[in-house]
């Protein structure tokens, strides 16, 4: 019997599952470099100890029955050092190696016969000037490993800006992909235990302010048979990767063209709205998928808009938070960090209603409380 669960990482993905876990009656143990993380502060145990310091994380395997992850940019090597020590991390080291690594990735989507922005790699002069030639522009050069909400990456429109762009990246290694003019972002949240079996969330749409998901509506505004070939690809790429776990994959959709963006093989910001508007939440659903239990295929309570609260920029402080306390009917979820730095993701707040439009006009009415405040502070400085 499982009975212990190990999170490398100590974010508000590890905090939500850390709750959801313990509702279930696991002891959890998170391993992440800063003391008092957003999980820890939940936990049972806190390791303070930086994700490559393979002492403590054979200590995370000592001390736990399975291990897992909340974000990708772990190193490889840490989950293959559990690995040769026997433990059981989930996802395994090759979901992780592949989804980590955009080259990778890509590749391995085109493989299974799903379709993706037209791509080159890019690690060296030459391959540079030859992804220019064979793909041109407008493009998106993005690093291959390490970026995450926008970062390590540039849209270039012209040879200039991808000079700029090779200059600034600074010898990593890089994408060249197609900028893709989609008509939405799309993702859908599934999981896989190792029974082989496989459920799905509902596809849901999602818009991003500099590279960061603001919003997601759920379910998306597409037509049901995108949802349904949203589903077939998830469940290719998670039967080829093996995944144990709730997983995402995201999506460009271009008129009749659903091209994956990438997969995280671990719970995601764009299921967040399950805590509130669906029977079973993405983490649970995780438990369940890594502790071999029979998964459950989620149902929606009603339509439903998740909105990111992020840090303004004024400072360490909050403001919005007392308006949205004040809110009847908006779920709000903080997260515990010290500082609210740009664009940091802070909390999130979700609300239900009977169609997507209406739960939009909640939605908005929730933000504009936020932005009011942060105006306002932001005039009295
Ligand atoms: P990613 O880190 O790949 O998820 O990219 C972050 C965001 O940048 C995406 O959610 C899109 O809004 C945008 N983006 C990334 N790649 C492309 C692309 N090939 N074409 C157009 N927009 C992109």
């Amino acid at each position: 019997m499982i009975r212990s669960l190990g999170i490398l990482g100590g974010g508000q993905l590890g905090r939500m599952l850390t709750l959801e876990a313990k509702r279930m009656g696991y002891h959890v143990v998170t391993l992440e470099p800063f003391p008092n993380s957003p999980t820890g502060q939940i936990a049972d145990e806190q390791i303070v100890a930086a994700y490559d310091d393979l002492r403590a994380i054979g200590e995370l395997g000592a001390r736990c029955d399975v291990v897992t992850y909340e974000f990708e940019n772990i190193p490889l090597e840490s989950v293959l050092a559990l690995e040769a020590d026997r433990r059981i991390v989930h996802p395994g080291s090759n979901a992780l190696r592949i989804t980590q690594e955009r080259i990778l990735e890509k590749t391995f989507v085109r493989d299974c016969g799903i379709p993706t922005a037209a791509f080159a790699p890019v690690r060296s002069r030459d391959e540079f000037d030859a992804a220019q030639r064979a793909i041109g522009f407008p493009a998106v050069l993005k690093t291959t490993m390490g970026g995450y909400d926008g970062k390590g990456q540039w849209i270039v429109g012209s040879p200039g800006e991808a000079e700029d762009a090779w200059t600034a990246a600074k010898g990593r290694a890089l994408i060249w992909e197609q900028f893709v003019a989609f008509d939405r972002e799309l993702s859908i949240i599934a999981a896989r235990n190792a029974h082989g079996e496989i459920v799905a969330f509902p596809t849901s749409e999602n818009q991003h302010d500099h590279g960061v998901l603001a919003t997601t509506i759920v379910p998306g505004r597409i037509d049901p048979a995108v949802g349904a070939r949203a589903r077939a690809y998830a469940t290719t790429i998670a039967e080829r990767l093996e995944i144990v776990g709730t997983f995402c994959v995201e999506f460009f959709q271009a008129g009749d063209d659903l091209l994956v963006n990438e997969i995280a093989p671990r719970v995601h910001n764009s299921g967040h709205y399950s805590l509130d508007a669906t029977q079973i939440s993405q983490y649970e659903m995780h438990v369940r998928a890594i502790c071999g239990l029979p998964l459950v295929e989620p149902r929606q309570f009603a339509p439903a808009v998740m909105v990111n609260i992020l840090g303004a920029g004024n400072g360490d402080t909050l403001g919005g938070l007392d308006a949205l306390l004040r809110e009847r009917d908006l779920k709000l979820h903080v997260y515990g960090k010290a500082h609210a730095a740009l664009r940091r993701k802070m909390g999130h707040f979700t609300v239900l209603a009977p169609t997507v439009e209406k739960a939009l006009v909640k939605a908005e009415h929730g933000r504009a409380l936020l932005h009011w405040i942060d105006e306002r502070a932001a005039a009295a400085r």
